[in-house]
């Protein structure tokens, strides 16, 4: 392959992303100030549930206990946005969002991008790791994907 062709999955427009939390999600979003890694896990059947949910859809529990993840996981789905839906995104194209298989947490997915990346290297079952974005307002920290 023609090196100088490579397009790098990049990060999307920091505007797209505005952090709405609650009772329910607050912990995660926390944990990722620290750099870590969460899921929800039901506290009573040990089955995790992401996203967060009031409800264990298991067994109904209302216990939750946030478990750190190692970091690690594989692309179940992905896509390529190549065009401009919003003023401004042009230097932003192309990302690449990603459903993320999360390592150790019992199968569950998150929703992510994947980034640092040759858009032509990304297959479904690719390891990931989490890499870990400051909102430019200091609003957030925002897990994403690269390659492991
Ligand atoms: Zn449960």
């Amino acid at each position: 392959m023609d090196m100088t062709s490579a397009r790098i999955a990049r990060r999307p427009p920091p505007g797209l992303f505005k952090l709405a939390t609650n009772a329910w999600t607050a912990p995660f979003w926390a944990a990722a100030r620290r750099r870590e890694l969460v899921a929800a896990c039901c506290a009573d059947c040990e089955r995790f549930r992401m996203p967060p949910t009031p409800f264990c859809p298991h067994c109904q529990s209302q216990s939750v206990d946030w478990r750190v993840l190692v970091g690690t996981g594989s692309v179940y789905s992905y896509t390529v946005v190549e065009r401009a839906i919003l003023p401004g995104m042009e230097p932003h194209l192309p990302y690449v969002p990603a459903v993320i298989e999360l390592d150790g947490a019992g199968g569950v997915r998150m929703i992510s991008n994947l980034v640092e990346v040759d858009i032509e290297r990304i297959r479904v079952g690719m390891p990931v790791r989490v890499v870990w974005d400051e909102q430019p307002d200091a609003s957030a920290v925002i897990a994403r994907f690269a390659p492991a």
